[in-house]
């Protein structure tokens, strides 16, 4: 097996050695950055543990460094970390831990480096190289680890059940490597996953989102989703979106089944931005459908109104997860309200005005939008999708006119609420916001062009309707 290190990473790990051997120690590279290079993929960081005083080690370390790197150090948890050019080192002593049944916090005494692989989480995150004189370069793989890199397989290097019920994290940790990695989890592992799903209450949600959003910036998030819910952990912490799940039937009409219509348009999203946000609209678009679903005799089945119901649901599953209350959370809530939009101008006679009407309500977030629109087109039928797909591009090539002769983007009426409140004297008032609607529905539906003087000319005939009169 070839691991290929840059000269500086030979450098560094030989210097590691060194530090060890004047200390009287023994350290190894650990877990993720072993793994990773073995399957080439980049690394950015690396794991050392030792056979001692972890922080000790990083000080010897970083003193022998040419740049003398600044160790940062947390003494309850001996661990110690410091940056080289980018790179993080972190620094532990080898432990063994043994857990009780009541939180995630293990009771931690010093070990050996077989102690400190046992508590892994699995066995391809377990390998170890010894960074030793007498043995450098050594692969130490006690539980064939290199074997399920090879044959891409996620297993524990002790009993499923006791790696889960010991921390519960790993259980999201499985799912989101499965992901990352294109791996498959071991039917024991998997089933061990369903068995212990309760215990995730006793994570953190941040930790939990943490890894639910890497699998949300995965190549295939829907690799992951699919894992979290056939294993039913998904619905331990998200039960909203598990309720998309499955295909009514009435009168022999059904609908689609909106789980899996979802995963598709996370998948589709994904294809086309890296943005986390953009993915996390997609997951949401659809989330107010069941809130809304109807039988309509003679009609079939409707979702009418479910894209504002989205839009409310997102402040409170936003919260719920611990994601963040911030402009994401606004981007998310304003893109679920808004992603009928684009495909509805697929459908009639389309004016120039509702596609103003749409650059003016989506602003920054129109090609974000478009993404997402055209994501969501999704079905079984091969030919529906190909003529959805067509129009949609006459929408795009039309919203793209428009834009570019009406400079749409970012646009602000010419005449502002300040600017209304001075020339009439008013303080913030309903009277401002009814003469503002007045400009600007009347230009965005072309009945005044887009300048001040046909605005302002609006503005004192509506004026006069409500009796004011410029001072
Ligand atoms: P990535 O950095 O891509 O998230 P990683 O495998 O390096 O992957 P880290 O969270 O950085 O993951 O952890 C480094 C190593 O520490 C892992 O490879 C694993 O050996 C061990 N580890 C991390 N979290 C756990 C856990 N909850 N239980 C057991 N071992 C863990
Ligand atoms: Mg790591």
């Amino acid at each position: 097996m070839d691991i290929v290190c840059s000269s500086e990473e030979l450098k560094l790990f030989e210097l590691i050695g060194n530090a060890a051997a004047q200390l009287n120690v023994s350290c190894y590279l650990i877990g993720g950055f072993v793994r990773d290079k073995i399957l080439g993929r980049p690394t950015k960081d690396a794991d050392i543990v030792c056979t001692g005083d972890g922080i000790a080690l990083a000080h010897e370390v970083a003193r022998m460094l040419p740049g003398k790197p600044q160790v940062n150090f947390f003494k309850t948890f001996g661990t110690a970390q410091f940056k080289l050019n980018g790179f993080d080192v972190e620094f532990v002593g080898a432990r063994k831990e043994s857990y009780t049944s009541e939180s995630r916090k293990p009771e931690v005494t010093p070990g050996t480096i077989a102690d400190d692989q046992l508590r892994r989480d699995f066995t391809i995150n377990a390998l170890a190289i010894s960074l030793n004189k007498q043995d450098y370069g050594t692969l130490i793989d006690p539980f064939n680890g290199i074997e399920d890199l090879q044959n891409k397989i996620i297993r524990t290097p002790l009993g499923p059940d006791i790696t889960f019920s010991d921390d519960p994290l790993r259980m999201m940790r499985a799912i989101r490597f499965a992901t990352q990695l294109g791996f498959d989890i071991i039917p024991d592992v998997f089933e061990a996953i369903t068995r212990n799903k309760e215990r995730i209450k006793i994570v953190s949600q941040e930790r939990i989102t943490d890894e639910l959003n890497k699998i949300m910036l995965a190549d295939k998030p829907s690799i992951g989703l699919d894992l979290l819910f056939r294993s039913r952990l998904l619905k331990e912490f998200f039960p909203q979106f598990v309720d998309l799940y499955g295909a009514e039937f009435i009168d022999g009409k059904g609908h689609k089944d909106n789980f899996y219509h979802t995963l598709q348009v996370i998948d589709n999203t994904a294809a086309k931005s890296n943005n986390l946000w953009l993915r996390w609209a997609a997951l949401l678009h659809d989330i107010g459908k069941p809130a809304t679903k109807r039988f309509e005799e003679g009609h079939g089945w409707t979702f009418h109104g479910h894209e504002v119901v989205g839009e409310r649901m997102t402040p409170r599953i936003f919260k719920q997860l611990k994601l963040p209350l911030n402009e994401h959370m606004k981007y998310v809530a304003k893109l679920v309200l808004l992603h009928l939009r684009p495909i509805s101008l697929t459908k009639e006679d389309i004016t120039d005005s509702a596609m103003r009407r749409l650059l003016f309500d989506a602003g920054e977030e129109i090609d974000d939008l478009m993404i997402l629109c055209e994501s969501d087109i999704t079905s079984k039928n091969k030919v529906k999708v190909k003529r959805y797909l067509e129009n949609f591009e006459i929408v795009k090539q039309r919203l793209k006119e428009v834009e570019e002769s009406d400079k749409m983007r970012n646009w602000q009426p010419p005449i502002t609420g300040d600017q209304i409140m001075q020339i009439f004297n008013l303080p913030p008032s309903r009277e401002v916001g009814i003469l503002k609607t007045t400009i600007r529905e009347a230009i965005l539906d072309g009945i005044i062009p887009n300048d001040y003087d046909a605005a302002y000319k609006l503005l004192l005939q509506k004026a006069g309707e409500l009796n004011l009169n410029p001072v």
